[in-house]
């Protein structure tokens, strides 16, 4: 008999004004001591805000503040050990560098991780895996899931668009993520967890179709940041990454490792999901309305990516888990996968393929 055992957000605040905050969402979970780490820039966009909150809240110790602009191992080995003595929580605010160095300071040290982006690039702020980059290489590691979650959509609406179509192809991923993984328990190859997968494809349907006009509406935003967060919680059930990650992030991942220069997560997953969901013949043309009705296709067009990039990923996608069984496992489909990149004439305009 299976039994899960989980750990979900005990803190979970998504909405407007949020930052402003800050103290009453962590004293209310019975937290009085925190350390903090800020993303790059963060001290002067929002720095203000941060401290009138956590500052004049007498129940509430701010026993250090850090500023970090790096994710590289040596960097956070240099921090963990050093954070002051009677650190009861570890608060992380910025984007995905500074939430994935706080979240790995936390889990070295074994307390508990307060996660508030200020941007959703990705499901990062809302999962137990880290991005860090070890021997000068995007890696991603295990940590543990966030204690708690606190999203102000204000500051995420008026984050640069880069990151909320980057948060909109890793949230689309999920449509071939499911699909993959429904494949490998086919083939024998693992078992789905049924629950997990249920949250994964709501996740993504409530998003792709609601009505909306502008992305940067209040409620798409709050949407995109939910449907994320569901992402995570996706994971967290299943105890792997598999309904949240598929072919399409493999491929991501081979891009990550081969480019010296690569794009933001859910930039490269959400190509990727586009090509994976033509190649399994499964929902593509949601993905493509999604996608272009988003305008995510409009802004991948302006990035001038290479096509020989995508087609070499592909084929190293297999190598990043060898013992998985997607779409991209499969010879046949990783042919086809490549023929897409050239045969697509959404693909043509995205990597300006005459
Ligand atoms: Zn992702």
């Amino acid at each position: 008999m299976q039994t899960h055992k989980i750990s979900i957000p005990v803190i979970l605040e998504v909405g407007t004004d949020k930052l402003r905050e800050l103290d009453r969402y962590i004293i209310k979970a019975g937290i009085k001591k925190i350390t903090v780490f800020l993303g790059e820039g963060i001290r002067e966009l929002f720095g203000e805000t941060i401290f009138r909150a956590l500052n004049e809240n007498k129940e509430l110790e701010l026993l250090a503040d850090n500023d970090c602009d790096q994710n590289s191992m040596e960097y956070i080995m240099g921090k963990a050990f050093s954070i002051p003595s009677g650190t009861e929580a570890i608060v992380g605010i910025g984007g995905g560098k500074a939430l994935d160095v706080a979240k790995y300071i936390a889990f070295l040290n074994d307390i508990p991780f307060i996660s508030v982006p200020t941007s959703t690039a990705h499901d990062g702020f809302a999962s137990s895996g880290c991005s860090l980059y070890i021997n000068e290489r995007r890696t991603s590691v295990h940590a543990r899931m966030p204690y708690g979650i606190i999203v102000d959509t204000n500051i995420i609406k008026n984050s640069p668009e880069k990151f909320i179509y980057s948060g909109i192809g890793d949230i689309v991923s999920k449509v071939t993520a499911v699909f993959d993984w429904q494949f490998e328990e086919q083939q024998g190859v693992t078992r789905v967890d049924d629950l997990a997968m249920m949250i994964a494809k709501k996740s993504v349907n409530s998003i792709a179709r609601m009505p909306y006009s502008d992305i940067k509406e209040d409620f798409f935003i709050k949407e995109l940041v939910d449907s994320l967060t569901m992402s995570g919680i996706a994971m967290e059930i299943a105890g792997n990454s598999s309904p949240a990650s598929g072919s399409e992030h493999l491929i991501s991942h081979a891009l990550d490792k081969m480019t010296k220069t690569p794009q933001l997560h859910g930039i490269q997953v959400g190509i990727a999901t586009y090509i994976m969901s033509i190649v399994q013949n499964h929902r593509y043309e949601r993905v493509r309305k999604f996608l272009s009705d988003t305008g995510f296709f409009n802004f991948v067009k302006t990035l001038r990516l290479n096509a020989e990039d995508y087609e070499k990923a592909i084929d190293m996608a297999p190598s990043i888990k060898p013992n998985r069984m997607t779409y991209v496992h499969v010879p046949e489909f990783r042919e086809k996968a490549k023929k897409v990149i050239y045969e697509d004439d959404i693909l043509n305009q995205v990597f300006n393929v005459v």
